[in-house]
């Protein structure tokens, strides 16, 4: 198994005086988010366009990066994927005709505020407006870090109060923001109140913590989600270079703790676009117990256009997955709809001649190619024509 490294064995010069037990402290993580340029100082070489974009993005979208993420990036390329997705860049102010500000309409399928209740059996419930890394390519620009967004206490209870009414709803998904940011404590009580409600089967929690403050996932956090299990968690790794010993380790308390443990990948220009990143990546987040779930396609947002690969992209490494991996690391690639149609899955076309739909006989042969290109001939057979 490749040897991971933990994030305080790279901290950057700036944190060289750090201890162990400040640095593995998600409290101390926080406190000291790298926010501005001159932050950077000791800890990357900015160039002239990275530190410019720092004054050009201003207001538009917070920067916020937490000291773990900033010792994961490449202290001398702006190519780097860790510093793509963290640091801001002034194609961020590009503007397209197309973007739209909410792409998955959520704000407009909201019974109570803080709800979005779409799909009949599924509601999100934004628990936080914050995150310990502000992602660029984040699709809830229009609302995450500000925090004018937070969802009060009364508007959660608002909000859990629509759920214990809809019987429809059987999956509850925390969202944000990152639900993490909020204490055990806060956590407990919003899992306690949805497990009291008898029709919620199934909750899901979204987070990019293990991926950018792993340090988040303690002892006391696994004991509290054990206490609610299964607790079904969608992290977000883009990278492989973001699951090191520390991210490791992390999933590995939340496997313990009886989390089913999926990741949402989103595909990233200058990321993740190529499929040998990918397969990296997903081997080893099966090596971890954390299978992958989703390969997402960029949304139509503003200001993350610049981030965006063609769909083609996207198939091309679904063809490259498969049969050079499991099936298990061969996630969904999906479009999630604008205006709030939902999810569609793209798959590579591997049959090249036939149709099933059309065939009016028996026994019909298809032809298929396979990840190799190779062809083979399947019978198809219906014998209620
Ligand atoms: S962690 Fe999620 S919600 Fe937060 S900025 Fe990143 S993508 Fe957006």
């Amino acid at each position: 198994m490749t040897s991971l490294t933990f994030s305080y064995d790279r901290r950057p010069p700036k944190f060289q005086t750090v201890a162990a037990d400040q640095w593995t402290n998600w409290h101390w993580q926080h406190q000291h988010r790298l926010r501005d340029a001159d932050d950077f100082d000791g800890v990357l070489h900015l160039t002239a366009d990275e530190r410019a974009a720092f004054d050009e993005v201003d207001g538009s979208f917070r920067v916020a990066v937490t000291p773990h993420y900033a010792a994961l990036m490449d202290r001398q390329s702006p190519a780097c994927p860790i510093r793509r997705q963290a640091l801001p860049h002034k194609d961020e102010l590009a503007t397209y005709p197309f973007e739209l500000e909410d792409p998955l309409a959520e704000e407009s399928h909201m019974p109570v505020p803080g709800l979005t209740h779409r799909y009949p059996d599924r509601a999100l419930l934004y628990v936080s407006h914050h995150c310990p890394v502000y992602c660029r390519h984040c699709t809830r620009k229009r609302k995450v870090s500000d925090p004018t967004s937070a969802a009060s206490r009364a508007q959660l209870e608002q909000a859990l109060d629509h759920i214990r009414k809809t019987p429809a709803i059987r999956d509850v998904i925390l969202s944000g923001g990152d639900p993490l940011t909020l204490s055990d404590d806060r956590l407990d009580e919003i899992l306690t109140a949805l497990r009291r409600i008898d029709h919620v089967e199934v909750i899901r929690l979204g987070t990019r913590n293990p991926v950018t403050l792993p340090q988040r996932i303690t002892p006391e956090l696994a004991a509290v989600l054990q206490a609610h299990a299964p607790i079904y968690v969608h992290t977000h790794f883009n990278h492989p270079a973001e699951l090191g010993a520390d991210a490791a380790e992390a999933l590995g308390l939340l496997l313990h703790a009886g989390c089913v443990l999926g990741n949402q990948m989103v595909l990233l220009r200058g990321v993740n676009d190529d499929p040998e990143t990918v397969m990296t990546l997903n081997r080893a987040l099966l090596r971890h117990g954390c299978r992958p779930y989703y390969v997402l396609q960029c949304d139509m947002a503003q200001g993350i256009t610049h981030f965006r690969t063609p769909l083609r992209r996207g198939l091309e490494i679904m063809d490259h997955l498969r049969g050079r991996i499991g099936g298990m690391g061969v996630p969904h690639f999906v479009v999630d709809l604008p205006g709030g149609g939902g999810k569609v899955e793209l798959t590579p076309d591997y049959l090249v001649d036939g149709s099933p739909a059309s065939s009016t006989e028996p026994f019909q042969t298809l032809r298929f190619r396979n990840f190799q290109g190779d062809l083979f001939d399947f019978v198809d057979v219906d014998l209620d024509r």
